[in-house]
């Protein structure tokens, strides 16, 4: 069974032998070409002349003679586009940038599948038309007529970019592609080759197969395929088809080459393992069960279709497996190293962001930052003496000291006792501006290098990939800076995090190792035009394999499949000929795949693997496949995929509009207890059911008591009131009881059955209370009622945050009271009260801790206050307990026992602001809790899909 390649390279020998330099070959890959030198290099009698190698990419670029553009670099050209176009309405280059990625992978498909431009953005801007229409003659909103004439834009966009590009003699690689086949008459006269053999490919763009057409028309090229008649001989077997179309279409007689080698003995194996953890371990003991049995891993490909799991793999290949190769790229945004680059941007970017939301305040770094920073594995290594525990302790004194911001002096000063200079300036440089913050980043990266270089000098550790990772930032910062040097809108440090991200995502890191030999590491795309005795595949499930995402498009799905454009029919159609060609030729097969869901799978097999099953041992019995599970599947049903809500553009102006109607201490509180639960009811306001009540519930008899003793006690505002005043008010608390039940049930639906007894025990609770309140008071001590039901708001000002230029609060007081010359705040709670959780030991606590909800809504009510009464620096705040009124109202106590004064309250604006940061930052989305205990209550738990039942309080 001779591989593709081998057989490929045999056959040019037999017919180009002595005229190799005469022809060009295009592979799929550029890794293809090293295996076809490696073969010629065997056959080779003499010295000669080799053919030219190009991938698709590189070939078209090369004939076309045309510069392929740097994608980050259309961006920005697209944003300068957008600034002229929209004027004084552009959006901001954070906003934009994540659209005009969109229009380049639009704009990139549009060409390559040569489609009809005028057409298709007339169509598409009548079709947003259409689907703003009002049928009820209602006019467009200003959002909706912005959103068509954007629609309507983007063909300036399209020609705009274009125009640009064309004129310097490049193009995108789309615009390539369109210019060099619909030039490809003209220009093939020119070139050098006498043939141009196409090897290995399935799904061809109309471009390329225009391309290719042609040159074969004209005898100028050869096309060989690497098909198998399993699924092309199959006319529903849908890996073939592409190839069965290109049979008829390039008209070959007998294609080349069309084997049968699923007429071959085969084993698959089939292995359910639950977790990725799990897949790593088995796939280790495989290597090793090969390596034993085989003697080597010459021919044996580990194929990583999520390429997440590279690195924990590498660190779970067994030593004995030696020599190994990684052919896949790692984006260098899944190494340790860009999460450390990134916190410390966050920590930069974070506090700019404070210091334009708090006008007149000190530079400051906030808490979170700096733990993500010290927390990182990496930045121990930046100690002195990287065996102690630098993390541990410094995290320790971030968190004791309970301050939520630090200014740049304090921050320097504390981490100058366990880190040397100049990391410390590297980290905190005096001028935080973005190319002061990427040259202190490159200072931090020689730091390391140095640091590594020593200890490898040492013999005590390898970091030959550390170094690497070093070597690829050190590049990819100095890029960074010549962008910041081009582009002036770059010029904050949200920006040019931003950017960072980008890069980051779309550079990778190549793994250095021996390429022809031993073990193969390889995503799904590398093994194209390869052929291994063994394979073994990892993450084999469904919504990987196929990825169940497509790129983001402005183009809808149905407008794709009128003008030929691929959609996620097609992404599956090629990831099938992908599986079914790797397995082709292999005589043993593994596929892993994880029984438990995430985000990328729900814990099925792929839907191949079932196919396979099915259709393998029908076409050949020789097939022997075999399954098992590694434990038992999770239980149908239970979905377990995390939900998580981006902050889109959407979603950030229903924050926006949320922010502008005030937050009140219970969105705060919810937030807290989870931030999509705050999306859920806060943002879109997902209603609970709203039966009709039969009998009372507990939040009617709320109001009703708060009703009640806002009517008795609110007719004696601002008069003194003693012992006597409250047997006064208890003598009429019977008929204002009745009175407010009154306005909720008929007077013959309370007195009888359950309601009659919750009304009594309203009634008593109130009386309790005036017995209460009447006790708490000393002979002849009075005090003095202000305000019930009080309403206050304040507003915060901020500036630069996606259009949120300030956030309200408000909140309704039930009782503010003066004694003994103390304001008190005082809310009335049906409920019980448990003193110990209104007394948090630190601000963190407070803002993290569901359980201290109490707590942060009277601080929230004091700060209130205080913002509306300045002249008051001291206060009280704390709970009347209905249900247990006890020795007193319960009172809140904040952090460290001190009073509620104006330093306390002005603490806790700096961490509400903290909060703030969190809840408006686009870059961190909605998600669930992590603690699943705080979803009990939650009306969202059929959304969720949250088994609470069984958790232990
Ligand atoms: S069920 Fe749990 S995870 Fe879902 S919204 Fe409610 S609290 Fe959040």
């Amino acid at each position: 069974m001779p591989a593709f390649l081998e057989k490929l390279t045999k056959h040019i020998y037999t017919n180009w032998g002595d005229r190799l330099g005469d022809i060009c070959i295009v592979l799929p890959n550029r890794r293809a070409a090293l295996f076809i030198k490696d073969h010629l290099a065997k056959i080779l009698k003499k010295t000669s002349f080799l053919p030219e190698f190009y991938s698709i990419e590189d070939f078209v670029a090369h004939c076309s003679g045309l510069t392929i553009t740097d994608p980050l670099r259309d961006q920005f050209t697209l944003y300068a586009l957008h600034r002229d176009i929209e004027g004084d309405q552009a959006r901001s280059i954070e906003e934009f940038f994540p659209y005009a990625s969109w229009m380049l992978s639009d704009f990139n498909e549009i060409d390559m599948y040569l489609v009809g431009r005028e057409q298709l953005f007339n169509y598409l801007s009548d079709a947003k038309a259409m689907a703003m229409w009002n049928p009820d003659g209602r006019p467009l909103s200003d959002f909706e007529k912005r959103y068509l004439r954007f629609f309507r834009s983007l063909k300036q966009y399209y020609y705009g970019l274009n125009e640009m590009l064309s004129g310097k003699d490049m193009a995108y690689q789309g615009g390539a592609f369109r210019q060099l086949a619909e030039d490809i008459e003209n220009s093939s006269e020119a070139w050098p080759w006498e043939k141009v053999i196409f090897a290995g490919f399935n799904a061809l763009t109309p471009s390329e197969e225009k391309i290719v057409k042609h040159l074969l028309k004209t005898g100028r090229a050869e096309v060989y395929w690497d098909a198998d008649k399993y699924y092309t001989d199959n006319p529903v077997q849908e890996a073939g088809t592409f190839l069965r179309r290109y049979f008829k279409d390039f008209g070959d007689t007998e294609p080349l080459w069309k084997e049968d080698n699923y007429a071959q003995q085969k084993e698959v194996h089939i292995i359910g393992v639950p977790k990725n953890t799990g897949q790593l371990k088995y796939a280790g003991e495989l290597l090793l069960k090969q390596l034993k049995e085989k003697g080597s891993l010459d021919s044996t490909a580990l194929v990583l279709p999520d390429e997440s799991l590279l690195l924990p793999m590498l660190n779970s290949i067994p030593e004995e497996a030696g020599k190994f190769n990684v052919t896949m790229g790692l984006a260098l945004k899944n190494t340790p190293l860009f999460s450390l680059l990134d916190a410390v941007l966050s920590i930069h970017h974070n506090a700019e962001r404070f210091s334009q939301m708090r006008e007149g305040r000190q530079r400051a770094y906030y808490s979170k930052d700096l733990l993500d920073l010290v927390k990182h594995p990496w930045f121990g290594m930046l100690s002195a003496d990287i065996s102690e525990k630098t993390h541990g302790s410094l995290e320790d004194m971030i968190r004791k000291s309970n301050r939520i911001f630090f200014p740049a002096t304090d921050i320097v000063e504390i981490l100058k006792t366990y880190i040397p200079e100049p990391a410390i300036s590297n980290l905190f440089p005096s001028d935080p501006g973005p190319l002061n913050v990427l040259a202190s980043l490159s200072g931090l990266l020689t730091t390391f290098r140095q640091k590594f270089i020593d200890l490898r000098k040492d013999g005590s550790h390898d970091l030959g990939v550390e170094l690497e990772y070093l070597f690829r930032f050190s590049n990819l910062l100095q890029r960074l800076q010549e962008l910041v040097q081009t582009y002036k809108s770059i010029d904050t440090l949200r920006t040019l995090q931003m950017i960072f991200r980008q890069l980051s995502g779309q550079e990778r890191i190549a793994f250095r190792g021996e390429p022809l030999q031993g073990l193969q590491i390889m995503g799904m795309l590398e093994t194209r035009t390869l052929d291994f005795d063994t394979v073994i595949m990892l993450s084999a499930n469904e919504g990987i394999l196929p990825a169940a995402k497509m790129p983001n498009s402005f183009i809808p799905y149905d407008m794709k499949q009128e003008f030929g454009l691929p959609t996620y029919r097609h992404n599956n159609t090629v990831f099938a000929y992908h599986f079914y060609r790797l397995l082709q030729r292999a005589g043993d097969v593994y596929l892993l795949y994880n029984t438990e869901g995430g985000p990328l799978g729900g814990g099925e097999k792929s839907r191949f693997i079932t196919q396979l099953q099915h259709e393998g041992p029908k076409y050949n019995p020789g097939i022997h496949i075999t399954e098992k599970l590694l434990s038992m599947p999770p239980q149908p049903g239970i979905r377990d995929t995390a939900i998580v809500i981006n902050k889109d553009e959407s979603v950030l102006r229903l924050l926006q509009k949320e922010a502008k109607k005030g937050f009140h201490p219970s969105s705060l509180n919810i937030y807290i207890n989870c931030p999509l639960q705050f999306y859920l009811s806060r943002l879109i306001r997902v209603e609970e059911s709203d039966d009709i009540e039969e009998t009372i519930d507990a939040r009617t008899m709320g109001i009703v008591i708060h009703e009640a003793l806002r009517v008795i006690i609110g007719g004696h505002l601002h008069r003194p009131l003693d012992k006597g005043s409250f047997q006064q008010f208890k003598k009429i608390a019977d008929a204002e009881i009745k009175r407010q039940f009154g306005k909720y049930y008929h007077e013959d639906d309370i007195s009888y059955g359950k309601n009659y007894l919750i009304v009594n025990v309203a009634l008593n609770m109130l009386k309790q209370l005036f017995d209460r309140e009447a006790a708490w008071l000393d002979d002849g001590e009075e005090l003095f009622v202000t305000a019930l039901e009080e309403g206050l708001s304040t507003s915060v000002q901020i500036k630069g945050e996606n259009n949120i230029s300030q956030i309200n609060f408000k909140g309704t007081i039930d009782r503010i009271d003066s004694k003994a010359g103390k304001v008190r705040i005082l809310d009335y709670k049906t409920g019980g009260v448990v003193a110990a959780k209104l007394k948090p030991e630190t601000w963190e606590v407070l803002f993290t801790d569901p359980e201290y909800s109490q707590a942060l809504q009277l601080m929230m009510y004091a700060w209130l206050f205080h913002k509306n009464h300045t002249e008051v620096s001291e206060l009280e705040a704390g709970i009347i307990s209905l249900r247990a009124p006890g020795r007193g109202p319960v009172m809140m106590h904040p952090p460290d026992r001190r009073p509620v004064d104006t330093e306390v309250l002005e603490e806790f604006e700096d961490h509400l602001m903290g909060l703030l940061m969190e809840i408006v930052d686009p870059d961190i989305p909605f998600a669930q809790t992590e603690d699943e205990s705080r979803c009990k209550y939650c009306s969202f738990k059929t959304i969720c899909n949250k088994t609470v039942s069984n958790f232990s309080y």
